[in-house]
């Protein structure tokens, strides 16, 4: 399926919530959640009853967006995670977690997911010393994240390092602000990742 190219948004009002895809927007008074009512359309304020087929649908589409992955990636990495020996929805959010995007997202060197990526295509990140431009790229404890001297300049990483001080690094992460770089000192458990998904839906839509 095509990447959407719409505004982003709209796809926070689509699943009546908050999905952070904007970086500082978000936490302001311009947000669109904060300011129209409803989802959008001709019928948006309607509140229709969703069916259980439904239900599963939104929450999948919901931590696509999140995410920022396309229908074929979600799927092919939800199929990975089903393989593994763990709980299936616990592993697909821990394997969304590792990728590099997010990483560099959670230590702060990006305001939103999508902005991390571009820092990451860019080919402004190290880990472990070594130049990785691919945002999927899985990050593994220990593995160290850094700007790459030649980048450390930028006015757009320096806004989202500061931005990102209003947000909290999680515990799981050590940053160095001074010389921009963070450790992953362990994945997350479940319990901190505590943007409101229920993974056991996504699993039963993809068991059907
Ligand atoms: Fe979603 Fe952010 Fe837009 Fe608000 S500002 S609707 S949270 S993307």
């Amino acid at each position: 399926m095509a990447r959407y190219r719409g505004p982003v948004c709209r796809m926070c009002r689509v699943e009546r919530e908050k999905l952070f895809l904007k970086g500082e927007r978000c936490f302001t008074s311009k947000c669109a959640i904060e300011r129209r009512e409803g989802t959008p359309g001709q019928h948006g304020k309607k509140r229709s009853k969703f069916s259980e087929y439904k239900t599963q649908l939104r929450e999948k589409q919901k931590v696509k967006r999140i995410y920022g992955l396309g229908e074929k990636q979600f799927r092919a990495n939800f199929v990975k995670s089903a393989k593994t020996k763990g709980v299936t929805g616990t592993e697909m959010l821990l394997s969304l977690e590792r990728r590099l995007d997010n990483m560099v997202y959670r230590i702060g060197f990006g305001t939103s997911r999508n902005h991390s990526r571009q820092v990451v295509k860019h080919g402004m990140v190290l880990v472990n010393g070594k130049r990785v431009n691919i945002p999927s790229y899985k990050v593994s404890v220990g593995d160290v994240i850094e700007i790459r001297e030649k980048s450390k300049t930028g006015i757009a990483l320096k806004a989202a390092m500061e931005f990102a001080q209003s947000r909290s690094i999680p515990e799981w992460i050590t940053l160095d602000r001074e010389a921009m770089r963070g450790t992953v000192n362990a994945l997350p458990s479940r319990e901190q990742l505590t943007q409101p998904i229920n993974e056991q839906l996504i699993v039963e839509l993809y068991s059907k």
